[in-house]
C-alpha cells in the first residue's frame, strides 16, 4: 500500500523575520513575553527600518533570495503613521530589485480595519497573520484579549475580503482553557482555510500578569505530554483543510527559556507532536491493511522526526509491528506498507 503524508506542501520562499516587540500594541497581553522572545522590550522603529534597510541591500549584493519579508512581534497595522507605509514601501523597492517576494504581517484582530487593510494591500501587503488565540469567549475574557470570539471570526472575513492571504495563530491552555475547547478552536480555524496555522500552547512566563495569577494559584498550564497529544490531533485536522503548520510551540531562545516559569516548553515538542500525528496516519494504515505489517519504507526527509524525540515512538511502532529492521528511509515521495 503506497500512500502521502498528509502535510501540505511547504512554502518556497524562506522568511525573514523582522521583529517589532509591542510596537502598536494597545495593552500588554497577560501571557506575552515578546520582550523575552525577541531580548528587547520596546521597539526603536527608526533604528529597526534603517538596519533592514542596510540588511536588505547587504542580501542583495550578495545575490541571495528571495524572501518573504515578515513583521512579527507587534500589532502591524496598529503601528503609529507614517510607519506601515515605511515598512511597506521599503519593503516594496527591494521586491522590485528582486529581493523580496512577498510581505506578511501580524497582527490582532481588533486591529484590522477593512480600509486600512487595503490601503495596506495597495501598498504590498501580501498576507496578515491574526494572533487569535481562542474563538472562545470565555477563554478571551479569562485571558484579558479585549474581544469576543465573533470579533476574531469577523476579522479573518477582513483580511480575505481585502484580498488579503490569512495565517491564523492560536494560543490553547490560556486562563479560561477547559477540556475540548483547543479542539473546537482547531476545529473553526480549519473551517476557515488560512494558507497557515502557528500553534503556541500558553507558557508562563516571569515579568507578565500570568506568572502573577499563576504564583497565586490561579492558573495551572498545560502539561508537556498533554501539549503534545493535543497538537498531534490537531494537526490532521489542519492538514486536511491544506493549511499548512508553520510553528508548533515557541523557538527556543536564551532569553526566552531562562524565564519561563512554567507551562509546555520543550525544544522537541513541534518534532514530538509531528511523530505521533504521522504515527497515528501509520496506524491508520496498518489497520487498512488488515494484518501485521512486514515492511514500512518512509521517505527520507522525514527520518529526523519519524521515532519522535529519543526514539519515543520506538516502542509504539514495534506494538505495529514495525521493528527498526522493517522500517526504511528511502529517497522517495511516498510511504510504502507491506
Ligand atoms: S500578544 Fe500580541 S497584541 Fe498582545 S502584547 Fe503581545 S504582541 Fe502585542
Amino acid at each position: 500500500m503506497r500512500f502521502t503524508h498528509p502535510e501540505p506542501p511547504p512554502a518556497s520562499a524562506r522568511i525573514w523575520p523582522v521583529f517589532l516587540p509591542f510596537a502598536g500594541c494597545p495593552h500588554r497581553c497577560a501571557f506575552c513575553a515578546q520582550d523575552k522572545q525577541t531580548g528587547r522590550d520596546h521597539a526603536d522603529l527608526s533604528a529597526i527600518a534603517e538596519s533592514l534597510e542596510t540588511d536588505l541591500q547587504a542580501a542583495l549584493d550578495r545575490a541571495r533570495g528571495p524572501y518573504e519579508l515578515a513583521f512579527y512581534g507587534g500589532t502591524f497595522t496598529a503601528l503609529p503613521a507614517p510607519w506601515p507605509e515605511r515598512f511597506l514601501n521599503l519593503a516594496a523597492d527591494f521586491r522590485s530589485r528582486g529581493l523580496i517576494s512577498r510581505v506578511r504581517c501580524s497582527t490582532r484582530p481588533d486591529c484590522v480595519d477593512p480600509d486600512d487593510l487595503k490601503r495596506l494591500a495597495a501598498l504590498g501587503l501580501d498576507m496578515v497573520e491574526l494572533g487569535i488565540q481562542s474563538f472562545d469567549d470565555e477563554a478571551l475574557r479569562a485571558s484579558g484579549r479585549g474581544y469576543s470570539g465573533a470579533t476574531a471570526l469577523a476579522a479573518c472575513e477582513t483580511v480575505r475580503a481585502s484580498g488579503l492571504a490569512l495565517g491564523v495563530q492560536l494560543l490553547p491552555g490560556l486562563p479560561g482553557d477547559r477540556p475540548g475547547l483547543f479542539q473546537a478552536d482547531v476545529c473553526a480555524a480549519a473551517d476557515l482555510k488560512p494558507e497557515t496555522a502557528r500553534l503556541y500552547p500558553c507558557l508562563v512566563v516571569r515579568g507578565t500578569p500570568l506568572a502573577d495569577l499563576w504564583g497565586r494559584g490561579g492558573y495551572q498550564p498545560w502539561k508537556t505530554d498533554r501539549a503534545v497529544r493535543e497538537l498531534a490531533e490537531a494537526l490532521p485536522v489542519l492538514w486536511t483543510k491544506g493549511v499548512r503548520v508553520i510553528r508548533l510551540g515557541l523557538a527556543p531562545e536564551p532569553t526566552l527559556d531562562e524565564n519561563i516559569l512554567a507551562g509546555p516548553h520543550h525544544p522537541a515538542l513541534g518534532q514530538s507532536a509531528r511523530a505521533l500525528a504521522l504515527f497515528e496516519v501509520v496506524k491508520g494504515k496498518v489497520r487498512e491493511l488488515g494484518r501485521r505489517p512486514s515492511f514500512l519504507e518512509v521517505p527520507r526527509r522525514y527520518s529526523g522526526e519519524f521515532y519522535g524525540h529519543a526514539r519515543e515512538l520506538a516502542p509504539a511502532y514495534f506494538e505495529l509491528g514495525l521493528t527498526r529492521d522493517s522500517i526504511r528511509f528511502a529517497e522517495a515521495e511516498r510511504f510504502l506498507l507491506e
